[in-house]
């Protein structure tokens, strides 16, 4: 019995001697194996990003980091630097008006991009480009949705998080400063419509960012002397998921005649009237905030459906004329620097009002 026991030890022990010593023999062909297989993986990898466009490269390269380091990125983007580059130096733009993001990375060709190329994730990302511009590399994303950039970075990357307006902000609120650029609106004795409309916008954005309150996120179609097209100023208010979409503008009679015609009027939605909490609600509440404030002459809401961006805001939406540029007046007073700072604070109660109304 106990012999047999031996026997069978000695037998189990110089099997798996024979294994471990097969073992070694062949382990440096496997380890040569293993070496000429991740070769033809990378060669396999570089021909397949070939025929990629930079979308299909993040998402390629993604998956294989995702796999072969254990690291997840959700929702977030890692860009890595070129050697001597820090965070500082590369520049990030955020454009709301057209959910586009540049980085620029200086020292960085496009070659550079394909090589060490951005990985990550994001439920917003739409297209992405990789350019060279002089000394720059250029990466581009077309966003799904207006977003809020969180940046981090530490020396090697910089990571990027991408954030819905109402993933950072209570309320989102977008207002909109009429024409811009080459389309004056209407033009009285010098004066533009797109000048007063921009004026008063401004003055609203300095009331808001004065106050400081982080709980309510603002944007802007226009800040400046742009023309940003129907199409473009709608799109912003619905990709930021917008809860107010406010349009600044001035009015004229329809011959274009100076006459006694004067006062506020705000258009709203009639095929929305139904709506409670929507358009002509809204344009009540500008209405009222507006006249009391001005003391201007109340024309009352009107229909504005055939208005583009009434039609195609998918927000409760006010296209505010705040008053008459035909009248001689009014177009006096709409060219008055105080009496702009009243009419924006109007806006700013307006909006805070509705608020408070629950929209
Ligand atoms: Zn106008």
């Amino acid at each position: 019995m106990e012999e047999k026991v031996i026997k069978a030890a000695t037998v189990i022990v110089t099997a798996i001697s024979i294994i471990v010593a097969g073992t070694l023999l062949f382990f440096p062909q496997l380890h040569i194996r293993a070496e000429e297989n991740r070769e033809l993986r990378a060669q396999e990898a570089i021909e397949r990003k070939e025929n990629m466009d930079a979308l299909e490269m993040l998402q390629y390269n993604t998956a294989n980091v995702d796999s072969q380091d254990g690291i997840s990125f959700d929702q977030q983007l890692r860009i890595a630097l070129p050697e001597n580059v820090t965070p500082e130096d590369v520049s990030v733009e955020n454009d709301y008006l057209t959910q586009t993001i540049t980085i620029k990375i200086p020292g960085a060709d496009e070659n550079y991009l394909y090589n060490y190329p951005m990985i990550g994730k994001s439920y917003h990302i739409d297209n992405l480009t990789y350019e060279s511009e002089s000394e720059y590399g250029v990466i581009e994303i077309s966003l799904d949705s207006v977003v809020e950039l969180q940046k981090t970075s530490d020396e090697h990357y910089i990571y990027m998080d991408f954030l819905t307006p109402h993933e950072v902000y209570d309320k989102v609120v977008v207002i909109d400063a009429g024409h811009g650029g080459n389309a004056p609106g209407a033009t009285k004795q010098g004066i533009n419509e797109k000048d007063i409309d921009l004026a008063i916008v401004l003055k609203v954005k300095e009331l808001f960012d004065e106050a400081g309150d982080e709980s309510v996120g603002v944007y802007y179609t226009r800040t400046d002397d742009s023309n940003p097209s129907l199409e473009q100023r709608v799109d912003m208010a619905n990709k930021a998921g917008a809860d107010l979409f406010i349009s600044v503008h001035n009015n004229s009679t329809k011959s274009g005649r100076m006459s006694s015609i004067n006062g506020t009027a705000v258009m709203y939605d009639e095929e929305k009237a139904s709506e409670e909490k929507g358009s002509m609600q809204l344009a009540q509440i500008c209405l009222e905030e507006m006249t009391s404030a001005l003391g201007s002459t109340n024309k009352g809401i009107v229909k504005g459906h055939e208005i583009y961006i009434i039609r195609t805001a998918e927000m409760p939406v006010a296209l505010i004329e705040v008053g008459f540029m035909t009248n001689q007046d009014e177009l006096n007073e709409l060219n008055d620097d105080a009496y702009q700072k009243e009419a924006a604070q109007a806006i700013y109660n307006a909006i805070y009002r509705a608020f408070q109304e629950g929209y």
